[in-house]
């Protein structure tokens, strides 16, 4: 009888053990992390003072949105789903309102989002109508077995999903069509970048990333850049790092340069500083952008090639920072 009640004894330890932590939560660790950008390039820094505060008043007021979500225990995926969308609304940002024109005059806006809890992701490519094309990738991730969607098919199904629909103007800013005309003419890119995403971890250890753009001004149609592709433009593994990619998206896609920064972390032992700095600048021309990103540690790093990066980070331990040069 003893010996029977020592054996249900421990079989009710074991299940506690193996079963408990899954009915149960883990618990929250007080600790976050998160990193912003709204776009690597070459902004004057003589630009007016008003513009000046205007990018990086809109920086804090998207930092304090994400910050906010993590420090009431949110998730990292809400956090960079909030972030992005709030930069998607303001039409500064090269994303959403205010995207870039491709060379016939239109917007065709790029997002995708990756959990690193599970390496699920969502992206969608050339949206026209779609408001919040970060929310649509959301749902891509949250909702189909599938990873992107391209043009009509992601509209067909962000209408199904009921998301934010508008008219293809909704998104046309007069700026905009000047920097188009001013690139047909001279044939020189726009270098102020203002691509946006954002990279956290919450307190419970889960990293999640997003981006979202317009792409380049005067792109071709049908042109896709980094933005949308897992690897390369967006990238979240709970076990290294996660990372937000600006820039010269064909450089980024030929380097897989978001996923290169997490293999260099498990592969080689690297910290995320140097795995960044190995990709930023040894990897990628001088010039080509910049990352944001995140490891599992909660450290964080902001490193570009260009003289510019409107980018911000905020953590737990008191950071709070918005910069737009070196
Ligand atoms: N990487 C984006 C693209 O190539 C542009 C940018 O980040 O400025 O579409």
């Amino acid at each position: 009888m003893k010996i029977l009640t020592k054996k249900i004894c421990l079989f009710l330890i074991f299940f506690l053990i193996l079963f408990l932590p899954g009915v149960y939560p883990q618990q929250p660790n007080g600790k976050y992390t998160i990193v912003i950008h709204g776009g690597a390039g070459e902004l004057d820094p003589n630009m007016p003072e008003e513009t000046k505060s205007a990018y990086l008043n809109s920086l804090s007021a998207a930092l304090n949105i994400g910050k906010k979500i993590l420090e009431n225990g949110g998730s990292s995926l809400d956090a960079v789903e909030q972030v992005v969308r709030y930069f998607e609304d303001d039409s500064l940002f090269n994303a959403g309102k205010g995207a870039v024109f491709t060379s016939e005059g239109k917007c065709e806006l790029d997002a995708s989002i990756m959990n690193g809890k599970d390496l699920s992701s969502g992206a969608v490519t050339g949206v026209t109508i779609i408001k919040n094309p970060i929310s649509l990738a959301r749902l891509v991730m949250d909702k189909t077995p599938h990873v992107l969607f391209a043009g009509r098919g992601a509209e067909e199904l962000g209408k199904k999903f009921g998301v934010d629909i508008v008219d293809p103007s909704y998104f046309l800013t007069s700026q905009r069509r000047e920097q188009l005309k001013k690139y047909m003419k001279e044939k020189e890119i726009n270098k102020d970048g203002n691509t946006v995403g954002c990279v956290a971890i919450d307190q419970y250890g889960n990293i999640a990333a997003s981006t979202s753009t317009g792409g380049l001004t005067g792109k071709m149609p049908g042109r896709v850049g980094d933005s949308p592709l897992i690897n390369a433009g967006t990238y979240a593994n709970n076990n290294t790092c996660g990372v937000s990619a600006t820039g010269q998206g064909e450089l980024f896609i030929r380097n897989t340069v978001s996923f290169n920064i997490s293999a260099l972390i498990e592969y080689k032992n690297m910290t995320l500083d140097n795995a960044a700095n190995e990709m930023i600048f040894n990897r990628l021309p001088e010039g080509s952008g910049g990352i944001i990103a995140v490891d599992k540690n909660y450290n964080y790093t902001l490193m570009f090639n260009t003289s510019s990066m409107l980018r911000g980070a905020a953590t737990s331990d008191g950071i709070m920072e918005v910069k737009i040069w070196k």
